[in-house]
């Protein structure tokens, strides 16, 4: 080996060096930076190639240009890493700006529910009772035997009962109640012998074919007022009162007689159809009207079971279902949708 290659190799060692700082000053992201260590430094690398070469030295020449060799590499490596350690707090820093949350830019809607129908009357129905001085009154959904029908005049074989099949427990005894109206005694029994003037929200059960019009679970919404001097004509006057307030003013009313084991005389409340205003169409059947509840001054018998003196005090009670309510009001045809849990149902109504 002459001096002319130790020469040689030692100026390609300072143009890499040259080269290499050049390259590495103008990466700019810590990806350019890696492809920049293969470039020079990896086992393929220029650097890395005159390394192996020096083998080619004599003995005499390859101390120097070994050692000037292993500076290089080692000021490469260094300039490297301190550049890359640069890059990756800038890249950080781009990083973190682009998470960063702007509370100025307007939020994304949110997906709100709608209030159900049921509910939805429920409130009207208890704001307007409220507005006549009627108190919420909860009564229990499973009831005795005694409660759904003894105390208000079904005694045991009578015909009435077949139109209330319900459910039963295990409990011979206890049964979920048909109607609400086994919380008119209970409101009874706590407040006797004072004036009541409560409604009695909740549900219901029937043991009957599910269809379009029934469903074995439904809401009901029972009153009821007891004090003294209370007649028929107060019942007329709240009836029409709530009518009014519910489906608004001017529409004909009547009062059908009809019966109930419980009231005497018992009634059914029907208003001018409110979709055909009396004309007649499917919904009313063609006769112009629409039943919207039963009625009627409360059976001797039951103030009694609610410890009441029937020669003394007198009441009348009412009863309607919400889920009828909202149907003729929405136009909904199958009561089934009340409790099938589909959400399209809820957004197309209101
Ligand atoms: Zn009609």
């Amino acid at each position: 080996m002459s001096n002319m290659d130790q020469q040689n190799i030692l100026q390609q060692l300072e143009q890499i060096q040259q080269e290499a700082s050049a390259a590495l000053a103008s990466a700019s992201t810590t990806e350019e930076t890696r492809a920049w260590h293969s470039e020079y430094l990896g086992s393929k690398g220029r650097l890395t190639g005159i390394l192996r070469s020096l083998g080619s030295l004599s003995p005499q020449e390859r101390p120097l240009v070994g050692k000037r060799a292993n500076e290089i590499k080692l000021a490469l490596e260094s300039a490297l890493e301190s550049r890359q350690a640069t890059l990756e707090l800038t890249e950080l820093e781009t990083a973190r700006s682009k998470e960063r949350v702007d509370v100025t830019l307007p939020g994304r809607p949110q997906t709100v529910g709608k209030i159900h129908p049921t509910t939805r009357v429920l409130r009207e129905i208890y704001a307007i009772f409220g507005s006549m001085g009627f108190q919420i009154y909860d009564s229990p959904e499973v009831e005795t035997d005694e409660y759904n029908f003894q105390f208000l005049n079904m005694p045991p074989g009578h015909p009435a009962r077949d139109m209330w099949d319900t459910f039963y427990t295990t409990d011979p005894e206890l049964l979920l109640r048909t109607h609400t109206s086994p919380g008119q005694v209970h409101a009874m029994r706590q407040y006797a012998p004072e004036t009541i003037r409560v409604i009695l929200p909740g549900k219901c059960f029937r043991y009957e074919p599910v269809s379009a019009r029934s469903e074995s679970m439904f809401y009901q919404v029972e009153g009821l007022a007891v004090g003294k001097n209370i007649t028929f004509s107060d019942l007329k006057g709240v009836m029409t009162s709530f009518a009014e307030q519910l489906y608004g003013p001017g529409h004909a009313m009547r009062f059908r007689k009809s019966y109930f084991p419980f009231t005497e005389p018992s009634v059914e409340v029907d208003i001018a159809c409110v979709l055909c205003n009396g004309k007649g169409c499917p919904i009313c059947k063609y006769t112009g009207w629409l039943e919207i509840l039963g009625a009627g001054m409360v059976h001797p018998h039951v103030l009694q079971a609610g410890g009441y003196d029937p020669a003394e005090y007198s009441g009348f009670a009412f009863g309607m279902g919400p889920e009828r309510i909202a149907m003729l009001k929405y136009g909904i045809d199958d009561i089934r949708y009340f409790f099938s849990n589909d959400v399209r149902f809820l957004e197309r109504i209101g």
